[in-house]
């Protein structure tokens, strides 16, 4: 994904948009996305939901005050006329697309795209694009940044050090915030994409996305799963991702209780130790047994 064939300097309209995308990718939707009601609207509407969610950057970013991704801002556009100008990482070829996709020909009448905080790419025409990385020397290893991510691109374990696989990464910008020590850093990519690459490339992730959602909302139902792997649908459905905090939060409380307990507890043994005394062996015992079903939880 990084050495992409060369595209033209002046991308039109028509390059980037999806002439033969179908509608297969509306059916089997993430139960996150139930709401929208989709395979209720007639077969049209459906359709050309999908031909503006196929002009979508698939990023996930939610930068176009959609959260939940590039699909409910597909659906906005089509049933409620929400200005079809937001998504910020697609830039003006992604509005001119949107604008071609449901009627709008004249150029005159397209809208300006949402600016963006990255330079314009003179080659895509398009904001340019970024990858996250790790500073992996910095990493807690607290894995705060896996639930942020909507396309499983970030791997690593608690308290071990993760690492981002950068040919996954959309550039979306989610893991970012959730990173208590600052430690993922932004990088700018320079490539090239063909039209065709560039369509292939968002249905597959758009395809990553859905698998993602519904990943987890498989994991939420299974109940077996004591710990599962945190994601954005997680949060959305249980508000998870801090449910995932507080299980290691109480971790590491009880940890520490556990280390002040054998402190009180060897204390008591060595006092113990020279003289017998009831009363102290009662608070031992109790201790111990304290203890004891602290360690059975950590
Ligand atoms: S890529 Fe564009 S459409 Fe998709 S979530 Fe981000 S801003 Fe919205
Ligand atoms: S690694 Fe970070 S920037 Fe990259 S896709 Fe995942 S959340 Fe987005
Ligand atoms: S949020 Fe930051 S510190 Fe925590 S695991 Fe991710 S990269 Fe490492």
């Amino acid at each position: 994904m990084m050495t992409d064939t060369k595209a033209s300097n002046t991308m039109s309209q028509t390059d980037t948009h999806p002439h033969n995308v179908t509608q297969t990718h509306l059916a089997d939707l993430p139960i996150l996305f139930e709401s929208l009601h989709i395979d209720t609207l007639p077969n049209d509407v459906q359709t050309k939901i999908a031909r503006v969610d196929a002009c979508l950057p698939q990023t996930q970013c939610g930068l176009c005050e959609h959260p939940d991704g590039c699909l409910p801002y597909a659906a906005a556009i089509v049933l409620e006329g929400e200005p079809y100008n937001k998504c910020v990482p697609g830039g003006q070829p992604v509005t001119d697309a949107i604008a071609q996709t449901i009627g709008i020909d004249s150029e005159d009448n397209t809208l300006t795209a949402a600016p963006s905080q990255w330079p314009i790419d003179m080659a895509s025409g398009r904001p340019t694009e970024v990858r996250a990385v790790i500073r992996e020397d910095d990493c807690i290893g607290c894995t705060k940044c896996i639930p942020a991510c909507p396309v499983d691109a970030i791997v690593g374990t608690g308290k071990h050090m993760h690492t981002i696989f950068t040919d996954l990464c959309t550039g979306c910008e989610l893991c970012i915030a959730p990173c208590p020590v600052d430690c993922i850093d932004l990088v700018v990519v320079e490539r090239e994409l063909s039209p065709f690459d560039r369509v292939a490339e968002q249905e597959d992730l758009r395809q990553r996305y859905h698998t993602h959602l519904k990943r987890v909302t498989e994991q939420l139902a299974d109940t077996s799963n004591s710990k599962p792997v945190v994601s954005m649908v997680e949060a959305k459905l249980n508000n998870a991702a801090s449910q995932s905090l507080n299980i290691s939060e109480a971790q590491a409380k009880n940890t520490i209780a556990a280390a002040k307990l054998r402190t009180k507890i060897k204390k008591l043994e060595k006092q113990l130790s020279v003289r017998a005394n009831d009363k102290k062996q009662m608070e031992l015992e109790g201790l111990q047994a304290e203890l004891d079903a602290l360690q059975a939880v950590l």
